[in-house]
Order: C-alpha cells, then structure tokens, then sequence
C-alpha cells in the first residue's frame, strides 16, 4: 500500500502508530497519535512513504531528526531502530505499540506465551531452590570449618571466641 504522496493515507498512519506505540526515542513517551510521521529517507530524496520507511517521532525528537542532531537506522521488517547520536554514542529501540512484529507474533499465540511463561516461572524456582540450597550447603560447611577452627583453638588453649554469630 505504497503511496506516491508524502502524506501516508490514513490506514498507513495507522499501521505505524500501533506499531510504534510511542514517540520512537528511547524513554519519549509521547503517545504515536500525537507524534508526526518521518520519512527515514527524506521523501525529496526518493524515500517511499511506507511504514517500511516511517517512523513516529514527537515534534522535539522530529525537529532534532531534521537538524541532524539524531540518525537512525530503521530496520523494514522488525521496526528496530538503530539510533545514532552525535557524540559516536547509540541505542537500539523496538517498536512497543501493539501491532509490532514481535508484538503481533505474541498476540497470534497466546496459549503458547503463557505456556513458556509458566515454564520461564517453575524454572526459575528451581533455579531459586538449587541457589538457596546452595546457600544452605555453603552455610554447613562453612560452620563444619568454623567448628573445626574452634575446636583446634580450643586444643591449642586460645581464646575461641573468633567467629560471630551470623543474624539467620
Ligand atoms: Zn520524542
């Protein structure tokens, strides 16, 4: 749904305000509906207007966009958006709004998100339950040494009063 023109027909303004979400800087939370549409590729210098070629930008970030204080990258398929800033620094952002790609694919399966996010949750758990046991294990054994130690100054008729009690 390519157009010739340099307004996107309201449809394609659509597409990319749920892709977007959002103002596409890093952190700008200007709501997409009222950010303005940038041509990645200056329509002048041949850039389509196709969401493949539009990002939102709020009217701050679009103004830096036009002064050269800002350079992105937008990647056509996924939306990712490599920006590059002008003292050599960069930050990579993902479309947030509802109808991003990866968005769309965790829409389209459900059953499937919550069943990885179940398996992501018990395996966490054991992950928790092997770190506490772990914990538990270092625990004995360093006490195991720490009586070791007592008792070896207690043979050796030093004060053994060297460890503290630990508060748990
Ligand atoms: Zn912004």
């Amino acid at each position: 749904e390519e157009t010739d023109s340099y307004r996107p027909g309201v449809g394609m303004r659509k597409e990319v305000e749920g892709r977007d979400g959002t103002c596409r800087i890093d952190g700008c939370t200007e709501p997409a509906h009222h950010t303005q549409l940038d041509h990645r590729h200056n329509y002048a210098d041949g850039g389509a207007t196709h969401p493949s070629n539009l990002a939102c930008l709020c009217q701050k970030h679009h103004n830096m966009k036009t002064d050269g204080t800002l350079y992105y990258l937008l990647d056509p398929n996924s939306g990712d958006i490599i920006w590059l800033f002008q003292d050599g620094t960069w930050c990579m952002t993902e479309p947030e709004g509802p109808l991003a790609p990866k968005q769309k694919r965790w829409a389209q399966t459900v059953g499937q998100h919550i069943t990885t996010t179940r398996t992501r949750i018990r395996e966490e758990a054991q992950r928790l339950k092997q770190a506490l046991d772990d914990y538990h294990q270092q625990q004995e054994e360093t006490q195991a040494a720490g009586t070791e130690a007592t008792e070896a100054a207690a043979q050796s008729g030093e004060n053994a009063d060297t460890t503290d009690d630990i508060p748990f």
